[in-house]
């Protein structure tokens, strides 16, 4: 009988690894003949793996595929926490090279059979007496299941200098074990028909080496053995988008910072003027509308407490958190959250701003507060950030009005474009009456 292998042989074996990843949680993994880098391409959405390296002995097979590495769009736009470097260097696994030292994984994916025994005991002292791991995955065919593979003459590639039988491939794990202080269990994947497993194996064998000791005796055995080689060419290295660079955080902080104080800024303009922006409303999500509206509240909390006095409308939030000054002037205190129409008069647009707090942005949004940490560092981060206008004691976040809603206000209103920068003392008074 035929096998049929569902999922695909291959896929089994990076599947065996990927298993092994989540259980162990490796920061450093090196995959040993690399080859297009596919193991990796898995391996890199593990964002526990803070170093990720392929090696190969083949560059232009690497060169052939490595750019599908790179971040993706959404690594720039919603950047994690995590670190994530990638290396993929071109070089022999029967060769030293001290930057593959202090690994937690290293796997070796149907790669010794590509080797001469020779070569074989070479890889064996640099993977286990030099890099010393914590742990190897190395996986090659059974020589055992052949037979039960269809149309096959001799090895399974014409490159394979050999194929080991169980006993064969377990013989020289227990003796790798023994020379450099490891220990080895062997599972494989591929398995054969019913009733034949136990006669012929896995199609491909697995050997899951741990080093005795774990961890913590791999820092001793550095000291002793300490070698400057490095015999790899490096041709690719990429470090994938992370809060933790400075640069990133702020440039996400900012654009969340400038998103909900837009949002908010228009839910209190609607708040004022009793008028909806429907084609903002479409955009939004209903959590979003939710989140919008508990800021307000949140809003109006925050000047009970201060004031003592519970606000009727979100409109004398808004007065409250402007401490009451009306108009934005030149050289004067900006922290004033609507101007009126006065200030508008004298200069249309730049003088109609809305200030929204820091302190509301902190409490609301969720991601600000996270990505900040705490109200002062918040501050902190956006004071020196051009696209951020923060209010002269660095407290609010100073919004201009969009020429786009003006627009609109001109238009529902009914007013002609005349009225636009002038308007009568009444709607002066009645925008006083509101601000
Ligand atoms: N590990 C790959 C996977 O799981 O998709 C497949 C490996 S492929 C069958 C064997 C690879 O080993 C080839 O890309 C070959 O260039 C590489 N290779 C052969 N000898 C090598 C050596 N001495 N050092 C490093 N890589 C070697």
């Amino acid at each position: 009988m035929t096998p049929v292998f569902s999922p695909p042989l291959h896929r089994q074996r990076h599947q065996f690894v990927i298993d092994f990843v989540k259980r162990h949680k490796p920061k450093k993994v090196v995959d040993l003949g690399c080859s297009e880098c596919c193991l990796l391409k898995k391996l890199k959405f593990h964002r526990e793996i803070e170093l990720l390296v392929g090696v190969d002995l083949n560059g232009a097979i690497i060169k052939k595929k490595m750019h599908g590495l790179a971040p993706v769009s959404t690594d720039y736009l919603q950047p994690s926490y995590d670190q994530l470097r990638i290396e993929l260097y071109q070089g022999s696994v029967t060769q030293k090279d001290m930057r593959l030292r202090g690994f937690d994984l290293v796997t070796s994916i149907e790669l010794i059979e590509h080797l001469t025994l020779d070569d074989v005991e070479r890889f064996s002292e640099v993977v286990f007496g030099y890099m010393t791991p914590v742990a190897v995955i190395v996986s090659t065919p059974n020589f055992e299941f052949n037979p039960l593979l269809p149309v096959l003459a001799g090895f399974r590639h014409s490159d394979h200098k050999f194929e080991w039988t169980r006993a064969e491939f377990q013989s020289w794990a227990l003796k790798v074990c023994l020379q450099y202080g490891y220990e080895v269990e062997f599972t494989g994947v591929g398995k054969a028909p019913p009733g034949q497993h136990e006669r012929v194996g896995f199609c491909s064998q697995i050997g899951v080496f741990h080093r005795l000791g774990g961890r913590k005796s791999c820092n001793t055995l550095f000291d002793d053995d300490a070698e400057d080689v490095f015999s790899y060419t490096l041709l690719y290295s990429i470090n994938y988008p992370s809060l933790r660079d400075n640069n990133i955080l702020r440039r996400v902080l900012v654009s969340e910072v400038l998103y909900w104080a837009e949002k908010l800024k228009r839910r209190c303009m609607e708040e004022k003027t009793g008028k909806r922006d429907e084609a903002y409303m479409l955009s939004q999500t209903e959590e979003g509308a939710e989140e919008c509206l508990r800021a307000s509240e949140q809003c109006m909390e925050m000047e009970e407490k201060q004031t003592g006095e519970h606000p009727e409308s979100s409109e004398n939030c808004l007065e409250q958190c402007s401490g009451g000054v009306p108009e934005v002037q030149e050289g004067e205190d900006e922290d004033v959250f609507w101007t009126n129409r006065k200030g508008q008069q004298e200069s249309c647009i730049l003088h109609r701003s809305v200030s929204v707090p820091l302190a509301v942005l902190w409490s609301c949004c969720p991601k600000v507060s996270a990505l900040s940490g705490s109200l002062s560092n918040l501050r902190h981060l956006l004071m020196d950030e051009p696209n951020v206008k923060l209010s002269q004691d660095g407290s609010a976040v100073l919004l201009q009005e969009q020429e786009e809603e003006e627009d609109n206000d001109v238009e529902d209103s009914g007013y002609g474009e005349a009225s636009q920068c002038s308007h009568s003392a009444e709607q002066e008074g009645d925008w006083e009456a509101n601000v």
